[in-house]
């Protein structure tokens, strides 16, 4: 269907005959499957052990090739890429439409995010400063500098099968260091497509083709990753579950970690909301991606006087929601990834009845002509009570819970009461509540917005969470100081050497 899987499969070093194989690892093989309809889109082989040698032992020697080229060059090299994918942003956001099942404006979306990382990280290749020092001894001076790391090992997540890479990646190479990225299982031809339009790059300015190695697999490979202190930094977004592990195997060879988990985002609208605004934002953020992203809005926290107003407005809403097929652009919520997904959305709603939830729209699987493959759900609408244990969970389905509050105060406690920490937002024209929703005692969140929704950061910011979400942060402001390492120097430039701190030491 893409043009892509016919580029694939003539650049694949290993590619066969067989027009079912497009990717040849050695390890075992797997058929990949669209959610959209069914469909085989090809078979991939996972690397081995091997493979997973060759590619980290290239890493490590591109980066000796690498880390000399100086960082506005490296900075050329990302503004080539971005000009790359603004060539092939249509193909490729349909390829992730397709291979993951979000809408086709939004998998444009994120191929956009990628092109903007790029240019974000051109113009930082210029700006990677460090600080001067005065020094407390004569004839001295003190500087802060930044080196690379080394090798970046990014592991990903389904939901962005692109741009979570690219934010990684671009950031990464322009410090100086290599990457070698494991994708998500489910999404391995997306990035098979990236890596090609990588290398292309790669190859034309004669650079070392391991500055970006790519290496298949499932969560086996990243267990391999997160444990070899040859990865100087493992950059993982995913689950809660999945960060843990990764975090203790990092952890216990004193290595680095950048983890971007999962969310469990909230919005309170209060009584000084303006609804017009609030009730798209809403909208966008509990169905957008069918509610996966890391910044979906889960819980909606509502000033009980317009709460029964906002219901309405938001059933009357639910109701024209178009479910379809992703890559028609009328429709505006496609399918979940796979049966795992539908399975943890009933379940999930069945635990929130039983703990006393009550269903006010959805609960439904669709099937016939219009949605093949038994993956499309109905977004779905819960009325709760605040103390119910299924809101501290992620349901990475398109549920959404609505909460009555009474004070500000109380609102803020119930949407700090999660173990999660990425990303909130208030619906407010008052001052005084906005404020203290941005205050120390407000929200405890890594992204906290004022009339804007939980999800649809801008590359600008750095991305992120506290809490179970990991504390990293990726993309915009000095997130780049994650992929590098710091080095104090003092120099001497007099004849004589004073001690710190008034120290003598005569000989
Ligand atoms: P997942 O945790 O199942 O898998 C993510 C990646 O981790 C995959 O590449 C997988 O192979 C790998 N992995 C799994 N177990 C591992 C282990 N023990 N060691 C090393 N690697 C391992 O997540 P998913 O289902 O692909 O994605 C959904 C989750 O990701 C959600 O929780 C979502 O909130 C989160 N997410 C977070 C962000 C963020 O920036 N905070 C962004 C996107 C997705």
């Amino acid at each position: 269907m893409n043009d892509f899987i016919n580029r694939i499969k003539n650049n694949s070093n290993n590619a066969e005959n067989n027009n079912s194989t497009i990717f040849k690892g050695n390890g075992v093989e797997k058929g990949i499957f669209s959610p959209v309809n069914g469909q085989l889109i090809g078979r991939i082989n996972f690397a081995d052990n091997k493979d997973y040698e060759n590619i980290l032992l290239t890493a490590r020697s591109a980066f000796l090739v690498w880390r000399k080229i100086p960082a506005p060059k490296r900075g050329e090299i990302m503004r080539q890429f971005g000009e790359k994918l603004r060539f092939n942003k249509q193909e490729l956001g349909n390829l992730v439409s397709y291979e993951m099942g979000k809408s086709v404006q939004e998998g444009l979306g994120e191929v956009q995010e990628m092109i903007d990382i790029c240019e974000f990280a051109t113009g930082l290749s210029r700006q990677l400063y460090g600080l001067q020092m005065h020094s407390e001894r004569p004839n001295h001076r003190m500087i802060e500098q930044w080196h690379p790391l080394g090798v970046v090992g990014i592991i990903s997540a389904f939901n962005f099968p692109v741009a979570v890479w690219a934010w990684n990646l671009s950031i990464a190479l322009i410090c100086g260091n290599v990457c070698i990225w494991k994708p998500s299982e489910k999404t391995p031809f997306t990035a098979l497509a990236c890596q090609l339009l990588l290398s292309e790059i790669i190859q034309a300015n004669k650079l070392p083709e391991g500055i970006s190695g790519l290496i298949l697999g499932d969560q086996l490979i990243g267990e391999i990753m997160s444990k070899d202190s040859r990865i100087d930094l493992i950059s993982a977004t995913g689950s809660v579950n999945m960060g843990k592990k990764v975090a203790v195997n990092v952890a216990s060879r004193l290595g680095k970690s950048l983890l971007e988990l999962g969310g469990n985002n909230a919005i309170i609208i209060t009584e000084n909301a303006t609804l017009n605004q609030a009730v798209p934002a809403i909208l966008f953020g509990a169905v957008g991606t069918c509610g996966q992203r890391c910044t979906s809005t889960r819980r909606l926290i509502v000033q009980e006087k317009i709460y029964e107003t906002l219901k309405i407005r938001l059933l009357k809403a639910y109701k024209q929601l178009r479910i379809g097929n992703p890559l028609n652009e009328k429709n505006h919520v496609g399918p979940l990834i796979d049966k795992e997904a539908v399975n943890a959305y009933l379940l999930a709603i069945r635990e929130a009845e039983n703990q006393g939830g009550k269903v006010i729209f959805g609960n439904e699987i669709l099937d016939g002509p219009d949605h093949p493959g038994g993956l499309y759900v109905i977004p779905t609408l819960i009325e709760a009570k605040k103390d119910m244990e299924i809101l501290k969970q992620e349901t990475f389905a398109p549920i959404l819970y609505l909460i009555k509050y009474v004070q500000i105060s109380e609102a803020i406690e119930i949407q700090n009461a999660v173990p999660q920490g990425l990303s909130s937002a208030i619906f407010t024209n008052r001052l005084m509540e906005s404020e203290f929703f941005l205050s120390t005692e407000g929200s405890d969140c890594g992204i906290a917005n004022v009339n804007v929704g939980t999800s649809g950061a801008e590359i600008g910011g750095a991305f992120g969470g506290e809490k179970e979400t990991g504390g990293g942060r990726e993309s915009g402001s000095d997130s780049w100081k994650s992929y590098m390492r710091r080095q104090t120097c003092t120099i001497n430039f007099g004849n004589d050497l004073p001690l710190a701190q008034g120290i003598k030491f005569d000989i």
